[in-house]
């Protein structure tokens, strides 16, 4: 009968984990545990970021439980914001070029989740929408009009 490597409990021929002490006597059982704790880290890494509470999925639990909408609009937020970074950067000597750098600032990701350090929760994406929409529409009136 062979015995635990870890306990030196025998255990039985065809058994994958030791009865003592759970250590896995087969590769695959091995490997099998390694895959299972790794799922449950995973699992308690995305729920810490939220607190665990589900009822905050607004809040700074965006980067873990993350919707498909959510995901959606955090990549629209990255192509419009440094598109228009882009832009902006191309347009420099003008005075418009400025208010448009900010605005593709304004609408990245990451902006939003600082505005949760002094407000306690981060600023809705419509707020976001609205700072870009404000500064995009003061760069371009400057574009026109100088
Ligand atoms: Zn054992």
């Amino acid at each position: 009968m062979p015995s635990c490597p870890r306990c030196e409990a025998s255990v039985g021929e065809e058994a994958r984990y030791c009865a003592q002490c759970g250590a896995p006597q087969t590769e695959d059982a091995a490997e099998e545990l390694d895959e299972y704790v790794q799922r449950q880290a995973e699992q308690v890494a995305g729920s810490s970021g939220g607190g665990g509470d589900t009822s905050e999925s607004d809040s700074f639990g965006d980067m873990a439980d993350l919707s498909d909408r959510e995901q959606l609009w955090r990549r629209g937020c990255y192509v419009v914001g440094y598109g228009t970074v882009v832009v902006a950067l191309t347009l420099v000597p003008a005075a418009g070029a400025f208010p448009l750098v900010l605005a593709g600032i304004a609408i990245l990701p990451p902006i939003r989740r600082l505005t949760a350090e002094p407000l306690g929760s981060p600023l809705k994406r419509e707020v976001m929408a609205g700072l870009y929409a404000i500064f995009a529409l003061i760069g371009v009136a400057l574009l026109v009009l100088v």
